[in-house]
């Protein structure tokens, strides 16, 4: 039961192995609190949940995500809407775990908010400076880039090249374009603390370099963020806490999320595409969201559309169909296991797709088995599926009657049969089985002739 998993450091898929045996240290970089999650916010949210609770079967694990509650984007929110820093920050924290929890995702064991560890950057700046890696000029600290000859390896970029090739305007302070800040200074309406370098506020990247070390040691296992973080925020914490740990790894598998685009657009406040998690879930089922951020697999690019979304809704409506009205004995309930198939896949840096494919076979023999209680152990396994990857989590009878088992019109019918027909064309057999067990539950029979495909309501 190896779990491999994809590190970013080694550009390749590797078998996991912590490095205290038995017990797992996981930090995710968690939001910034100036704003709803978007979607594409979600995603890590909902992938390194499943990691989580993918490594909670085999490990002990202490999972770190914090949240960074100090950032000029919350200043310029406080400020435009008149509200103080704190109320800004504590209602889109409180706001960000219940829309995660919507979402099925299980609250860390430790949220650290960078606000309470202001102590901790200040000292591992300190570290920085004694030991000849930052320096400061007019009232900044600046990590410097050059006297760190490792700088660049987590997102394979040679530095030397890139500043040479470049244009950009150097800040005064800065003695070469890369080197970014740990400490700026505050004015006095902007939050700031003493430092030795004056009243200031920290820079991003140090927050998580000092709230990491501070809850799961020099050394963690796992650590996790989405695509974009490479580059410079994990690049910049990695620099920080090598430097200042003399050398030792400060995380042994790092693990990014690809990106979702929606209808094939960046997600942009300009293009005004920017789906907000608080408002899809006023009327798409968080279980529709979660599984459709859990069909593609983690690292690769996901495209949000109405269609991703229809599609994982027909799903759940398949999932929930096959166990609805069964009578699942006590001990099948608590017995049962996953499949095996289904955790293989998971434990192939979790191959979401793979995964649900083997659930859906699992509905397939569910779905032809005529056997009582063969039916009940079938649909245990199926619920034990549910309880790892987050799904099945409601009554299937509520389900059926909140969600979507509304009567269609013949317009939608013969819409989702023009759908099928598509997939049958496409050799895509579990979208098409799934609208034919849609229209099912829905209370429509089809039928295949050579003169086409018939329906009756049912
Ligand atoms: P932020 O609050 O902007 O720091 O982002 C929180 C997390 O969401 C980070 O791990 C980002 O990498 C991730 N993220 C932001 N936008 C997207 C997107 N469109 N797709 C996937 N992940 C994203
Ligand atoms: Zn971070």
């Amino acid at each position: 039961m190896t779990i491999y998993l994809h590190d970013t450091l080694r550009a390749k898929k590797v078998a996991f192995e912590p490095l205290q045996p038995g017990h797992v240290t996981m930090y995710l970089c968690g939001p910034t609190v100036y704003n709803y999650a978007h979607v594409g916010n979600a995603r890590p949210a909902v992938v390194f949940d499943l990691l989580t609770r993918l490594l909670r079967r085999s490990y002990e694990l202490t999972f770190a995500r914090n949240i960074t509650d100090v950032d000029d984007k919350i200043n310029a929110a406080a400020q435009e809407s008149g509200k103080s820093i704190d109320e800004i920050t504590e209602r889109f924290i409180k706001a960000y775990n219940e829309d995660m929890a919507v979402l099925g995702v299980l609250p860390p064991d430790i949220e650290p908010r960078a606000t309470r560890h202001i102590d901790e950057m200040i000292e591992m700046i300190e570290k920085l400076i004694e030991k000849g890696f930052a320096y400061e000029a007019e009232c900044h600290v600046v990590f410097d880039v050059d006297s760190n000859e490792n700088y660049g390896q987590l997102s394979k970029r040679n530095l030397r090249e890139m500043i040479a090739g470049s244009r950009v305007e150097v800040a005064p302070y800065k003695k070469s374009a890369h080197d970014f800040v740990l400490w700026k200074p505050s004015t006095p309406e902007l939050p700031g603390w003493d430092s030795p370098w004056g009243r200031g506020r920290p820079g991003w990247h140090i927050e998580c370099s000092a709230m990491a070390k501070k809850h799961l040691g020099r050394t963690i296992d796992i650590h996790a963020g989405g695509q974009d973080l490479v580059f410079p925020h994990h690049e910049n914490e990695l620099a920080q806490s090598s430097c200042a740990h003399d050398g030792d790894v400060f995380a042994r598998y790092w693990l990014h999320n690809g990106f979702l685009s929606i209808d094939h657009e960046k997600m942009s406040k300009s293009l005004g595409n920017v789906l907000l998690v608080h408002e899809l879930i006023k009327t798409i089922p968080g279980e529709v969201i979660r599984l459709a951020l859990l069909s593609a697999h983690y690292r690769q690019p996901l495209d949000w559309s109405g269609e991703t979304i229809e599609s994982a809704r027909r799903m759940l409506d398949r999932l929930y169909g096959a166990v609805r009205g069964i009578e699942v004995s006590a001990d099948d309930r608590t017995n049962s296991e996953p499949p095996a198939a289904v955790i293989a896949a998971l434990e192939d840096d979790l191959n979401t797709p793979k995964a649900l494919a083997e659930m859906f076979n699992l509905v397939r023999t569910l779905n032809k088995t005529k056997d009582v209680s063969e039916r009940s152990k079938l649909a245990a396994s199926l619920f034990a599926v549910g309880d790892l990857v987050g799904l099945l989590q409601n009554d299937p009878e509520e389900w059926f009657t909140s969600s979507s088992n509304s009567e269609l019109s013949d317009g939608e019918i013969e819409s989702l049969i023009a759908d099928r027909i598509k997939a049958r064309a496409d050799k895509d057999f579990t979208n098409a089985d799934a609208i034919r067990d849609e229209l099912a539950t829905k209370g429509v029979t089809i039928e295949d002739r050579p003169d086409g495909t018939k329906w009756r309501r049912t």
